[in-house]
């Protein structure tokens, strides 16, 4: 079945999540109106869903190869990213002056759900290529700039992230990549990096990798890494390209899903070493490339909502004509359609409203993102950044978590279907696995939420948050509608459960915290669950007060709330208790 863009759904969510007409209303974005941002999503699903989507099968069959030392992408990919590119799509979100259309980043987001809904391992190229644009617009040099961002931006030239080696990944304090300054500014740069997602590929004439690497004099750990941009070719100052730069891929790994994504193992400097330019300061490489990594963590996590989307249209397709058994609509001697079987029902619309949630969660953080570049005060940049930092590991975590929760259960709306390749609900359940992986782990996630973004402000940045999700009970409540159910008294509950569980936690940080850590997960997703009951609230609020607009706001919200957010107060019996049972466990008693 071809993949359709939920306009109406991303639009709803723009609008009411996101707030869409109060970012139209502050100006930060001139020209930004409703009808345009409907235009953009719209002309987006039209993309994905005539050039990117037929081509995941096959790409998915015949994945990416390393041929004569260069990564071969399947047949079709090279001109769908020409058309891309033609189509300006690389450059959403990206500044004026270098080329890019200025919109905002919650705009992109919705856009980038729709490349990875329609084709997961193509989508991967422009997240990257985009997380590699924003950190060299934060930090590289005008110079570097001027030269390298344009050709970015308008998708002549690719990106990659150079990050993981062997004995460092989620620790990158280990990273042993050496750079040593020349005379004449540059750096050689040698070492081996592995997994670099995109690290080679005939689609562009040039890449730009970031690269993580170490000093000779550098300090240990994360305070002596720095970052360098080290491009496939050498670029000229007027633009043109160079001699090839000692940078190659040296093998391809195999891997369960995403085939047609290269994931390179580059070496860098086998011979007089890569010529690399240092982007912002010496030893303060980390702190740059986690802007990188924060727009792609974000990115990633709507990619959890995109293989979310688009395993739920499936397996709605699939139960609309599957059918099985005796249903309300089947006559004597017949069977019916299994989307008539209550059980099914309840599983389609469990995918719907956990992908709904995911995607209010990680739009809402987009918005605060840009709010955070645009906003005309100090202090509303700086309320937007920690709001967008809170919710960051969320918009990650959650959705990438449910991104392959709600892909196995399209599997298993297909039955013994799901498990054979031809229906394609297999390749969204595999595609989806490396989500809750790369960019941090999910568990990496969850420990930043706890340790670096509750405190942020000395607690009062989540404290903001929990009282805007108590405004939200209280309108629920007044507004006093029978076909909101229990809605009312389900979120307040969670609300009463995140608070508690957050101030749990705000006391082990000091006292114990091992058993912060230990709960870190389930708060996560304690935390996400109730932040998306609390956006589908809202939209629900909204529905309610339209008429004819949403018919499914208000059900699936409810049905969210009755149904998935009942989980948060045993979430936070797990949070507050479940740690001290786990933490008398001897490490040694789990088998060696
Ligand atoms: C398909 C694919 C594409 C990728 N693309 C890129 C890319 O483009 N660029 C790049 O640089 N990297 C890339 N990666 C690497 C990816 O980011 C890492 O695999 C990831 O960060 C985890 O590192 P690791 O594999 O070394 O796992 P490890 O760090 O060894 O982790 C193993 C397990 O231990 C847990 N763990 C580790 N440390 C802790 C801790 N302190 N506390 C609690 N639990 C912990 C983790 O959560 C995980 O469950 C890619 C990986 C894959 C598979």
């Amino acid at each position: 079945m071809t993949y359709r863009a939920p306009v109406d759904d991303i639009m709803h969510t723009l609008k009411t999540a996101a707030d869409l007409p109060g970012l139209i209303a502050s100006g930060l974005y001139e020209g930004l109106d409703e009808e345009t941002v409907r235009a953009i999503v719209e002309e987006a699903g039209k993309f994905g869903a005539e050039v990117l989507d037929p081509l995941n099968r096959p790409g998915d069959r015949a994945g990416s190869r390393l041929v004569d030392g260069t990564v071969v992408t399947p047949p079709g990919w090279k001109e769908a990213y020409q058309q891309f590119t033609r189509g300006g799509w690389s450059a959403l979100p990206c500044p004026e002056e270098y080329g890019g259309q200025n919109l905002p980043g919650v705009v992109s987001m919705a856009a980038c759900e729709i490349w990875n809904a329609s084709n997961l391992s193509f989508g991967l190229c422009p997240l990257l290529t985009q997380g590699a644009i924003d950190a060299l617009h934060t930090d590289g040099s005008e110079e570097l700039k001027a030269l390298y961002l344009p050709r970015m931006i308008s998708g002549e030239w690719t990106g990659t992230m150079n990050l993981t080696e062997p004995q460092a990944g989620s620790d990158l304090g280990f990273i042993k990549a050496k750079a040593v300054k020349q005379d004449d500014g540059t750096y050689r740069i040698f070492g081996t990096k592995i997994f670099i997602t995109y690290g080679d590929h005939e689609m562009v004439d040039n890449i730009v990798h970031l690269v993580l690497a170490r000093l000779p004099d550098a300090p240990p750990g994360t305070r002596g890494i720095s970052l360098f941009l080290v491009p496939k070719y050498l670029v000229n100052a007027d633009g043109s390209l160079g001699a090839r730069n000692d940078v190659v891929c040296a093998g391809l790994e195999h891997k369960i899903g995403i085939h047609a994504s290269p994931t390179c193992v580059m070496k860098f400097g086998e011979n007089d070493g890569a010529i690399g330019h240092l982007v912002g300061e010496e030893n303060r490489g980390l702190n740059t490339m986690f802007i990188m990594m924060n727009a792609a963590r974000l990115a990633v996590g709507v990619q959890g909502v995109s293989v979310a989307e688009r395993a739920t249209q499936r397996a709605i397709q699939y139960a609309n004509e599957r059918r099985q058994g005796r249903t309300a609509s089947s006559k004597p001697g017949e069977m019916g359609p299994i989307v008539e079987h209550a059980d099914v029902r309840r599983s389609i619309m469990t995918m719907k409203a956990l992908t709904q949630a995911a995607r209010a969660i990680c739009l809402v953080t987009a918005r605060e993102i840009d709010i955070s570049h645009r906003a005309g005060s100090e202090e509303q940049r700086q309320a937007a950044a920690a709001k967008a930092a809170l919710l960051t590991p969320i918009a990650k975590a959650f959705s990438t978590d449910i991104g392959c929760e709600v892909a196995s259960i399209g599997v298993q709306i297909h039955g013994g279907m799901g498990f054979v390749e031809e229906t394609g609900a297999g390749q969204y359940y595999r595609d989806a696995r490396i989500l809750p992986i790369y960019e941090g782990t999910n568990g990496i996630q969850a420990i930043d939420l706890v340790t670096r973004k509750l405190p942020l402000g000395g607690g009062a940045v989540v404290k903001a948050y929990i009282k805007e999700i108590a405004g939200t009970v209280g309108d629920v409540k007044a507004s006093n509608r029978p076909e909101f159910g229990r809605m009312g008294e389900r979120l307040e509950e969670a609300v009463g459960a995140l608070a508690e569980a957050t101030k749990w936690m705000g006391a082990m940080l000091g006292s114990n915290p091992d058993a912060a850590l230990a709960s870190a997960t389930p708060y996560l997703r304690l935390f996400g669950l109730t932040a998306g009951a609390h956006y589908l609230a809202r939209g629900a609020l909204a529905a309610s007060r339209e008429a004819g607009g949403m018919p499914l706001a208000i059900p699936t919200a409810r049905f969210f709330a009755e149904n998935l957010l009942v989980a948060v107060p045993g979430l936070k019996e797990a949070v507050t208790s479940g740690g001290d049972g786990l933490l008398g466990i001897p490490v040694d008693a789990l088998g060696a």
